[in-house]
């Protein structure tokens, strides 16, 4: 969502006239785009503006902004604590920038945080930073009005609202003519999406999963991310209908206790999200699951920890994201429930989730090996030019020698070997077909 949002930063800039440049020595401002999801997202932060420290001393002219949730979150004591930032904008206050900017300088700061109701950059045209020219993020809506206990999003992004269908198609359709074949739908809980037109009519999130998926039979359609709570039969039927929308789920979990989820205010049940699975599993068979896990929440026992682990044995996730509860300030859990399970016992109960995960998907990829499988060419691989890869539907990296191959192809490949995040195979044709 944040890579997005630099995409939208980057189109009101250069529609003020501004130029985006790679290389840092280049810069006459720097804008660092923020999360502030956990404690160490922040860390993370500070450390890089420790090191533009330096850059600063030696150029004194070059303005340094803060972007995102940091600067939601923090307002104008960023200032105060990083005294080498001249400027700090949220999230909803992007098409402000440009003014800010000229504001802003000899000594001169500028901080604008204002969330709006309103606000979903729409008509913005994203442009496309580091493109690989294949694959885009689309945001289909803003905010999140959910509420879990231990989230910063509501009060760092501001209340839910859905983007106009008409500019996500207008948006979707452009890529797709200058290219790309793929689009994934952004929203921190997609299935809420719903646009009222002016005439009473409701769009809501399977209505617009097809009216993308039906621009063309060649783009691929994913989006992410889909509450256990809200997700429909409408959306998985939708997704059964259309070849090209991506036969994956990512369903964050949390917690496999319904104390712990209670807790959490997720407002759903263990029951209840087994119950979510076995109806993907029944409407889409073979569809890919993957899975948010936070270990170490307040009060959590080591009973509650063991049906974690268990759900996890029973939903198979073919890739998961997990965390130790990191406890950020003026949440409800901050403000409620006391932090109390001890580091080490997060730590350790992490290792264990991520142990498991690990089995788990290795087994899940090795169930390819000797399978034909249809890939996306995204272009050459991080570590060796000479290969290319890939996704296969279910969301699988695929990797392979580039030979014979372009960047935006459906090509398949012979599976060979495989790690628990990539497999490895050889090019046996290129095909027409998206799926
Ligand atoms: N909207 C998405 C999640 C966005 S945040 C959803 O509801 O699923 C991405 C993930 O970060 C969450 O799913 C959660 O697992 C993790 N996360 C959020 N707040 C956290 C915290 N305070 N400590 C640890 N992990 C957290
Ligand atoms: Fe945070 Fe929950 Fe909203 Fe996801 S749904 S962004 S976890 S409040």
């Amino acid at each position: 969502m944040n890579f997005n949002d630099s995409e939208i930063v980057a189109s009101i800039l250069q529609s003020a006239g501004l130029v985006a440049t790679s290389e840092e020595a280049a810069a006459d401002l720097i804008l660092i785009n923020t999360c502030s999801i956990r404690d160490k997202a922040e860390q993370t932060i500070r450390k890089r503006l420790t090191e533009l420290r330096k850059t600063k001393i030696r150029r004194p002219g070059m303005l340094i902004g803060i972007l995102g949730c940091m600067a939601e979150r923090l307002k104008s004591r960023l200032l105060e604590e990083e005294r080498l930032v001249d400027l700090v904008v949220g999230p909803d206050a992007y098409r402000s920038l440009p003014g800010l900017v000229k504001e802003t300088g000899a000594g001169h700061q500028a901080v604008q945080v204002l969330l709006s109701r309103e606000e979903t950059y729409g008509d913005i045209s994203p442009v496309r930073l580091n493109s690989n020219g294949v694959t885009a993020f689309v945001s289909i809506m803003r905010g999140c009005d959910n509420m879990c206990s231990f989230c910063v999003v509501p009060f760092t992004r501001g209340r839910e609202r859905s983007r106009d269908p008409r500019s996500i198609l207008r948006e979707t359709a452009d890529l797709f003519g200058s290219g790309y074949r793929e689009v994934t739908l952004l929203g921190q809980n997609v299935d809420s999406y719903r646009w009222v037109d002016a005439g009473g009519g409701v769009t809501d999130f399977a209505d617009l999963l097809c009216q993308v998926a039906s621009i063309d039979p060649l783009l691929r359609v994913r989006f992410s991310t889909s509450h256990p709570k809200d997700i429909t039969d409408k959306v998985l039927r939708a997704m059964a209908g259309f070849p090209n929308i991506c036969k994956h789920i990512h369903l964050p979990l949390q917690s496999g206790s319904s104390r712990v989820l209670e807790l959490m205010n997720r407002g759903y049940s263990r029951e209840w999200y087994l119950e979510k699975v076995a109806r993907i599993r029944e409407i889409l068979p073979g569809c890919a699951l993957s899975t948010d896990l936070i270990t170490g929440f307040c009060s959590e026992t080591e009973s509650d920890h063991l049906q974690t682990l268990e759900l996890m044995e029973f939903c198979r996730y073919d890739l998961a994201y997990m965390f130790m509860y990191s406890e950020r300030p003026g949440t409800p859990a901050a403000r409620k429930l006391a932090d109390d399970v001890p580091r080490e016992v997060k730590q350790k109960r992490l290792e264990q989730v991520v142990a498991l995960h690990r089995g788990q998907a290795l087994e899940s990829m090795r169930r390819n090996l000797g399978k034909t499988l249809r890939i996306l060419v995204e272009g050459p691989s991080k570590r060796n030019e000479k290969e290319f890869c890939g996704r296969t539907d279910c969301n699988q990296m695929v990797i392979f020698p580039a030979e014979g191959a372009a960047a935006g192809q459906y090509v398949s490949v012979l599976a060979e070997s495989c790690t628990s995040a990539t497999l490895r195979g050889r090019l046996v044709g290129e095909t027409a077909l998206a799926h």
